[in-house]
């Protein structure tokens, strides 16, 4: 199969792609069709290697307003409302809600997700709704899944056993929340449980990593530490960072060697975080983001995710990763040409090596043929129009196609 005249990321020539048996086979200008050779015109459209949420939480998707809606929409409020919806968990409610959220995702390019799952739950139901559907997408969607300790590993009762018993089930990677902890020392501990626990299983680890405005929360440099000490390194993550926002100057400086040595990525979410955080300032008030341009600068990996999709921790969400690389930008202050044209690496290459996909994603020669087509020539118009996914093709198949809509001007 052959796809033309495709500008590939952000290329100035135009360049085809021919797939078989769900590879790219070649990829080059003009390359001439084969006798027989099914041939798709992409009308000289951006094409991109597919867009990867790398940090949300199915588990609780698509559930705002389900019993009550989040009036003053603050983090401690949208706990009160979970822990009414949370009754209502049952492996169906999961599994609904979480095909109905895929599929949207699905119709904005993006082909691959990290899932956090909430395992301070004695009957683990979530996750063994994941673990399911991890298998039954499989070939429309990858799904990592972390196994999320939401209420704390030593603060939870039980709570090192049930992250345990999520590895046994088959969880992708080790959570943590040292910021939720009680105190500062089973933090540390909470944190050398969950390295030790994925170095001994071979998994990956995504931490969620001081999300509070608190300065003194210093989870981070006990993640770094531990990824370099136990040989870990990138197939660590630490998520949110918001407290690194409001850290002081001379300690980011100490702490940056580190985060180099260790060599782990970090997940931002500018959408989520912007309205979580700096809830207890007055004026000025904390932008919540952490320091994406300082530690893109100094060659680290970070990449962004939605977080919430439209439940009682952030109101708004359809599958889309455009509006969370523009938010970023913004808050971010990324706003020159090169960031703006490149700033879809956040929600694709960058997301990428957080979920350590290596040559499984890009692309390349030899790798499998998934890619997305958008309908703008650059990633810079893309992100300015608010340019929709007119394709998603997944080892070579169309998996989802959108028509885009016509305006008609009257004047
Ligand atoms: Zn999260």
């Amino acid at each position: 199969m052959l796809f033309r005249n495709a500008y590939i990321e952000n290329a100035k020539e135009l360049a085809d792609l021919r797939v078989e048996n769900g590879r790219f086979a070649a990829i080059a200008p003009s390359l001439a069709p084969q006798p027989g050779e099914e041939v798709i015109d992409l009308g000289g459209k951006l094409v991109l290697p597919p867009f990867i949420e790398s940090h949300v939480h199915l588990d609780t998707c698509l559930t705002a307003g389900d019993p009550v809606w989040n009036m003053s929409g603050t983090l401690f409020e949208g706990i009160e409302c979970w822990s009414k919806r949370k009754d209502k968990l049952s492996r169906q409610d999961v599994r609904e809600r979480v095909q109905r959220c895929v599929r949207l995702y699905a119709a904005n390019g993006v082909q691959f997700i990290r899932t956090h799952v909430d395992v301070t739950d004695p009957k683990l139901t979530a996750m063994r709704a994941l673990i399911e559907l991890r298998e039954e997408l499989r070939d429309v969607m990858e799904i990592q899944i972390v196994a999320f300790p939401q209420e704390g590993i030593l603060s939870y009762p039980n709570g090192k056993q049930l992250m345990i018993d999520a590895v046994n089930m088959g969880a992708d990677a080790v959570g943590a929340i040292p910021h939720f902890e009680f105190t500062r020392e089973y933090s540390v501990e909470s944190l050398n449980f969950a390295l030790e626990l994925a170095a001994k299983h071979d998994k990956l680890v995504d931490v969620h990593c001081d999300e509070i405005d608190d300065e003194a929360s210093r989870g981070l440099e006990t993640v770094a530490a531990r990824a370099l000490e136990l040989g870990l390194y990138d197939k660590v993550t630490a998520s949110h960072t918001t407290a690194m926002h409001s850290y002081n100057n001379a300690y980011v400086l100490r702490l940056m060697r580190l985060l180099k040595m260790s060599r782990i990525n970090f997940v931002a979410n500018p959408l989520v975080n912007t309205h979580l955080q700096g809830r207890m300032d007055t004026y000025p008030k904390r932008r919540g983001v952490t320091r994406v341009k300082e530690l893109t600068a100094e060659g680290i990996n970070v990449s962004f995710g939605h977080d919430d999709i439209f439940d009682p921790w952030y109101p708004m969400g359809n599958g889309s990763l455009r509006d969370v690389v523009f938010v970023g930008l913004n808050v971010c202050q990324m706003m020159g040409y090169e960031d703006i044209m490149n700033s879809y690496r956040f929600i694709s290459t960058n997301a990428a090596k957080t979920l350590h996909l290596c040559d499984r994603y890009g692309i390349a020669a030899g790798r499998p043929a998934n890619f997305i087509v958008l309908d703008a020539q650059n990633y810079y118009d893309a992100l300015n129009k608010n340019a929709p996914v007119l394709r998603s093709v997944r080892a070579g198949r169309t998996i989802a196609e959108t028509k885009p809509a016509q305006t008609e001007i009257r004047f």
